[in-house]
């Protein structure tokens, strides 16, 4: 088998990202899974903006939105199996609107998303090494060693520079690096379910909150089904082989809908933890393997493609040598603090949804519609929403790479899509690579230092677009290869641009090596 210099163990979302993350930038990895071939679940249903914008920079977020379906309205239901009323009808049509070229939230299966991203590697020549089973590894400075052991009976021992966990949350590479995962499990058992509904297919979004009752319904396109998520109803939680037709009386009545065929059914307990780290040495955590959540904020895979997308180009940048070994450190930091407070507001959110009691009542009949429906009505809220939970708002304000400010825009933040097709700014992040933008006239002094350093500038005319989006005129932003802002700053300080690349060493690309 070829060594590569980053073994990546598991090829689930996260996995399948990191290496698409690397060979997109011309370095090759070992993809494993202990798994005989692709996932068949359904699971993680919801693609945000965020990801469906780094799928942009690959230049085939299009392919994926017409795969799945735009989830343009949410239902809201109330009441119990006794029967059930729409309370609230919610458009996600123009709530991203201007924000992102993605201005919606997609559904698209799992396993549809893993099979279309393992497709994508096999265009790069990177294929999954199925039925390899990660057993153990060991590290040193030089380099990591592993044990690998394939469904045949065979054993290798594999070497890299990197081990990147990828396997999920029962990561082997956690457990041999003897990192925490502190955290609990939600007493409530979900089900998930594939099914065909009476009256064809809905391409709604279907949500009924109750006092321990939770039911979602998503469109899966490929299949023309609906996908059910939902608690199971406490008193049958301890049912053996528990089938779709025990909880059938109880799940209809709460959407209105007739199941006719059930294709998957499974029942499954939702955690909430994450690792005390990120990283030790050479080995890092990534997805799962990192934090776990409830599965309601639809955010645990697309914050598990965000940490692949992350460390991917750092790596990336290191083997090749052109940036600093430091520049990995900022991985755990940029990370794990999102993953901390994903899991307590999840928590908080699912805990008070589905609470019990007056204080239950209050949030889902009281708070919940009143802070919708007032938000909603504002393009402000809509927008204060979309950002939230499509990701956007994931920012790394605390990153040593993050440096200076320009008007509200500071360095770590996601440049600002300037909501213009015409002159689209995200059009330059297809190159995968650092970069430094300009909306509005360049000096000269920035243009010498951006062609000495070999970093390509990109000037945009400055439009009310571009000012909504709350870029300053003139001002510098270079913009790291992941899409964020590295350094923002009002002048075009060549002088400040020059410090920060010596900071990190980084050479961008076609630069020469430094003596
Ligand atoms: C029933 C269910 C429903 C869910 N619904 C949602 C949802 O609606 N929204 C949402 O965002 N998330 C949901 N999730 C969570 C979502 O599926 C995960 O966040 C996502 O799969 C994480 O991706 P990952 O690549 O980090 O890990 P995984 O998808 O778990 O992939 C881990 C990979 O590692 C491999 N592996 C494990 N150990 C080893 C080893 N020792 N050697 C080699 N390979 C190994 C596995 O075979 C697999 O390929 C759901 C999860 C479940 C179980």
């Amino acid at each position: 088998m070829p060594q590569a210099p980053v073994l990546i163990v598991g090829a689930g979302p996260s996995g399948l990202n990191l290496a698409l993350a690397l060979i997109r930038r011309n370095v090759q990895s070992r993809l494993i899974s202990e798994a005989s071939g692709p996932g068949e679940q359904s699971r993680a249903m919801v693609v945000q903006a965020r990801t469906l914008e780094f799928y942009g920079q690959y230049g085939f977020a299009a392919e994926v939105v017409e795969q799945g379906v735009i989830a343009e309205t949410a239902h809201v239901r109330e009441g119990g199996s006794s029967g059930s009323r729409e309370v609230l009808s919610i458009s996600f049509k123009e709530m991203g609107a201007g924000l992102s070229p993605y201005p919606f939230a997609l559904a698209y299966p799992q396993d549809d998303h893993e099979r279309f991203l393992i497709r994508k590697l096999q265009e790069a020549d990177c294929e999954v090494e199925w039925g390899a089973k990660l057993m153990s590894f060991a590290q040193d400075e030089n380099g990591v060693r592993a044990d690998i052991e394939y469904n045949t009976g065979r054993v290798e021992h594999a070497e890299s520079a990197y081990i990147c966990g990828c396997d999920g949350a029962r990561s082997c590479v956690r457990e041999t690096l003897q990192v925490g995962f502190p955290g609990g499990t939600y007493e409530q058992l979900f089900y998930v379910a594939d099914v065909k509904i009476a009256g064809g297919f809905s391409r709604d979004l279907y949500i009924n909150l109750g006092e321990h009752i939770l039911t979602l319904m998503f469109p899966v396109r490929s299949s023309g089904m609906q996908r059910l998520i939902g608690l199971v109803p406490s008193e049958l939680s301890r049912r053996e082989n528990l089938g779709f037709e025990d909880i059938r009386a109880e799940v209809e009545p709460l959407l209105d809908i007739k199941v006719t065929e059930v294709n998957w059914f499974s029942t499954y307990r939702v955690h909430h933890r994450v690792a005390d780290k990120f990283r030790v040495g050479r080995a890092f955590l990534v997805g799962d393997a990192g934090h776990i959540h409830s599965p309601a904020g639809g955010q645990g895979m697309n914050t598990g493609i965000g940490d692949a997308v992350n460390l991917g180009w750092k790596i990336a940048h290191v083997l090749q040598n052109r940036a600093d070994a430091s520049l990995l450190d900022t991985y755990e930091p940029e990370r794990i603090g999102f993953a901390r407070s994903l899991v307590s507001t999840t928590d908080r959110a699912f805990a008070g949804l589905v609470g019990e009691g007056v204080a239950g009542e209050f949030t889902r009949k009281i708070v919940a519609p009143l802070v919708f429906g007032v938000v909603t009505r504002f393009r402000l809220g809509r927008h204060a929403i979309f950002r939230t939970i499509s990701q956007m708002r994931i920012h790394y304000p605390d990153s040593p790479l993050s440096q200076g400010t320009a008007a509200d825009v500071h360095g770590g933040d996601r440049l600002p899509w300037t909501g213009d097709h015409a002159q689209d700014n995200f059009e330059p992040l297809r190159s995968l690579d650092w970069q430094a933008h300009v909306y509005g006239e360049v000096d000269k002094d920035l243009e010498t230092a951006c062609r000495e350093l070999h970093l390509p500038l990109h000037a945009f005319a400055f439009t009310d677009n571009t000012k909504d989006a709350g870029l300053k005129r003139n001002a510098l932003y270079v913009v790291r290869p992941d899409g964020y802002i590295a350094l923002a700053s009002f002048e075009q300080s060549a002088s400040k641009l020059r410090t920060f690349v010596e900071q990190f060493h980084l050479r961008f690309r076609n630069s020469p090596m430094p003596a």
